[in-house]
């Protein structure tokens, strides 16, 4: 069996195959947050489509070299910092912090890699040097600019010209700049204290030179999955890409990029004053409701979140716990997943990984499962009953057991054994087992992750 994914690449429009520059290993670079504030709705929807991704393609046997970043210098830290009277470094750690507590409720698998744009200034001044040397920069009075007019092609992920993105550019004035699209690489601020000493003085990288310096320093010059948010594309994506290319570099390959987030029933905006922040969706209900809310919606589409809709997105999961539960209950469990089943599944995430259908076709299993137990047909309820749990563990919902909650220490004793099984540190993992069993607790590993069950007395 083997399985070539299609995914929609934001640069030519079109769904391609991907075929890995490593056979075997996917290269996947995703833009991470700026953290400055608790990470909010939108942020899920990312982190959630990309773990999703990310673990699609290692049930397919393929390794997954998974980076993504954390942006701890920016201008929106500097401002935050000011206003509670902290160091930026402080700000960013008590974010950060946050930030990773919230994917952990959220189930999603760590990156391999999380670099940290404070690491990377000497490369980054490195890479500046390249660019200007090789005349694709200048410098000016307040800092380095890339110049966009050296790229044949700026505007590619944009699909507009550099004419068309130049009139309808909303840049603000600055005459430090040659073109109001070209960007900054390096900003001097030598009156902060929060600065690097570099050739052209003291200052602060740019954003986008950050993502371009980090990704090709951790997956080389050419990989396979670029990501992240639509809101991306244009400029952040352009411009790394822009200072990639003008080098000769062939960067990424397949630009994927999820869609925007619209209110649900109930509005939700900063104006309105009820903006709900991701760790208040997450702890408003099932963590795994979110999740579910994901794979409802193509990861193209827009996709509409409120509380409420979590909560029908949480009885909908009850329910396929309740009919795993009912199959273990049976002693039907542990059999070999219906080949039909599994291979309507793979059909639909193949072609753009098409969740909605994929989690169609777990619910229509689920019932399936159930009527097929109610008629004693044991031998099809075990095959469905395998095809349900091993889908629901690859989509990365892993069940709930019926007595309920699982207590926050095997919780965190479970995500650190997953995180150790994913990063390979198999000892670790086994250490980490051993404390589950010792707690009641055994997990079955299933090609998508581990399954937590208690143990049976
Ligand atoms: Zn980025």
């Amino acid at each position: 069996m083997s399985y070539v994914i299609r995914l929609h690449n934001s640069a030519t429009g079109r769904i391609e195959e991907l075929h890995p520059v490593i056979p075997g290993t996917v290269s996947m670079y995703v833009c991470g947050p700026t953290v400055y504030d608790v990470p909010h709705i939108g942020h899920g929807r990312f982190v959630l489509v990309f773990d999703i991704l990310r673990r699609y393609l290692q049930h397919l046997g393929l390794t997954v070299v998974h980076v993504s970043n954390i942006t701890d210098v920016d201008d929106k830290i500097l401002k935050r910092a000011a206003e509670e009277g902290r160091e930026p470094w402080e700000v960013a750690a008590t974010y950060e912090g946050v930030w990773w507590d919230t994917l952990e409720a959220l189930d999603v698998l760590r990156p391999n890699h999380v670099p940290h744009a404070t690491d990377y200034i000497p490369k980054m001044i490195e890479f500046i040097s390249t660019l200007v040397e090789a005349g694709k920069a200048y410098v000016s009075s307040d800092g380095v600019y890339f110049d966009v007019s050296t790229v044949a092609d700026y505007g590619l992920l944009a699909h507009q010209s550099l004419e068309s993105l130049r009139s309808g550019a909303r840049v603000e004035a600055n005459e430090n700049k040659r073109s109001q699209l070209d960007f900054a690489l390096w900003k001097l601020t030598p009156e902060d204290r929060w600065a690097w000493d570099s050739p052209w003085g003291r200052g602060r990288p740019g954003w986008h030179t950050e993502c371009v310096v980090m990704s090709e320093d951790l997956l080389g010059k050419s990989f396979d999955i670029h990501g992240g948010g639509s809101d991306l594309m244009f400029p952040h994506h352009e411009n790394e890409r822009a200072q990639a290319s003008c080098l000769g570099h062939p960067f990424a390959h397949i630009w994927v990029h999820n869609g925007f987030l619209v209110a649900g029933t109930e509005k939700m905006s900063k104006s309105l004053g009820n903006f709900i922040t991701l760790p208040e969706l997450v702890g408003s209900n099932d963590p795994r409701a979110y999740r579910l809310l994901v794979l409802q919606a193509h990861y193209r589409s827009p996709l509409a979140v409120s509380v409420e809709l979590a909560a029908d997105g949480a009885r909908a999961l009850a329910r396929i716990d309740q009919a795993l539960a009912r199959l273990d209950a049976e002693g039907l469990a542990g059999a070999e997943p219906d080949a039909q089943v599994m291979a309507a599944f793979h059909e639909a995430m193949d072609d753009d990984l098409d969740t909605p259908a994929a989690t169609a076709l777990l619910f229509q299993s689920v019932t399936r499962l159930n009527s097929l137990i109610d008629q004693g047909e044991r031998d099809s309820a075990a095959a469905i009953g395998a095809a349900v749990s091993t889908v629901f563990g690859v989509l990365g919902l892993s069940a709930r057991t019926a007595a309920g909650e699982v207590p926050a220490e095997v919780a965190d004793l479970f995500a650190r054994r997953e995180r150790a099984r994913a990063d390979r540190d198999y000892a670790l993992s086994d250490t980490l087992r051993d404390q589950l069993v010792d707690l009641g607790w055994v997990v079955e590993d299933a090609k998508g992750g581990g399954v937590l069950k208690p143990r049976l007395p």
